[in-house]
């Protein structure tokens, strides 16, 4: 059949970045994206997890660079981007995963350490990785960012506020940019994940799990990672040039409930 509409839903060809791309979401999204055809960077400070996330893909026939990058270190970040282009060419997709969890009371002696990292790691990072790609994603007007916040940034848990404070961070980034590079038709969205099956969570018993699912979240069960990199997907085809500045909650409804 002739095609009748006239968007684009592949990313063959597109060179994407993912930060955070050894383990959990950020694996899951760089898998997609190969497998989806693009030219996948896998960014992360674990080399060994993202060299097994780029030798699997490279298994499945498709293209990936492994590149160890601290994005807490604003000049990694500069190598880094500058590595991805000389290998893979300039940046059309930035997938801004990276995040480190930071639960501590208020009163706790180190709080301003875990503050401070929390912040630098989740949410200064995505800025600077941003600025680094910039010109590659202003120059054929179809630029695709999706940052990775969480539904601690639209809602909150005690005792986690250097976290929540950062993910409330990522939505207002998100929003700010989304406005401000509209105009070059990048599109700036961000993804909430809710409770999901990573490294982040593994310590976290399988009965408190189950309690916690039933109880907050409707579809009863904890996520798992492809199921917000398929979202993150949606958000960067070239397909998806409409929708800029959106906070998109993939958390079975949790964050609809309201007791
Ligand atoms: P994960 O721990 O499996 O993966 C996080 C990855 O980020 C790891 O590979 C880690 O090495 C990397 N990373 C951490 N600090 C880094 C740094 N300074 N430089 C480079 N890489 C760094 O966790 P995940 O659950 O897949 O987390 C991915 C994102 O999703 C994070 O931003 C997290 O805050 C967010 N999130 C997770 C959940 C959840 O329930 N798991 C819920 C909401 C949001």
């Amino acid at each position: 059949m002739t095609r009748l509409s006239k968007l684009n839903r592949s990313v063959a060809g597109r060179v994407a970045v993912v930060t955070g791309a050894a383990a959990g979401m950020g694996r899951a999204t760089a898998w997609l994206l190969a497998d989806e055809g693009a030219k996948v960077a896998a960014l992360d400070v674990n080399r060994a997890g993202v060299t097994e996330t780029v030798a699997a893909i490279t298994d499945a026939g498709g293209t990936g660079r492994a590149v160890v990058c601290d994005v807490s270190d604003a000049d990694a970040i500069d190598r880094a981007v500058a590595e991805v282009r000389e290998e893979l060419g300039p940046v059309d997709i930035l997938i801004n995963n990276a995040g480190i969890t930071a639960a501590v009371t208020v009163d706790t002696p180190d709080f301003e350490d875990v503050w401070a990292a929390a912040l630098e790691v989740n949410v200064t990072s995505q800025v600077r990785m941003v600025r680094a790609c910039l010109d590659d994603l202003k120059r054929n007007g179809d630029g695709r960012i999706v940052n990775v916040a969480s539904t601690e940034g639209i809602m909150a848990t005690a005792e986690m506020s250097p976290y929540s404070v950062s993910k409330h961070g990522v939505v207002g980034l998100t929003r700010s940019l989304a406005v401000e590079l509209g105009r070059h038709g990048i599109t700036v969205n961000a993804v909430c994940p809710g409770p999901i099956r990573t490294a982040m969570t593994d310590s976290i018993p399988e009965k408190d799990k189950q309690t916690y699912a039933r109880r907050r979240v409707p579809a009863r069960r904890y996520g798992v990672p492809e199921e917000v990199a398929q979202i993150t997907l949606s958000l960067v085809l070239p397909a998806a040039s409409f929708i800029n500045g959106a906070i998109v909650p993939v958390d079975g409804g949790h964050h609809a409930k309201s007791n």
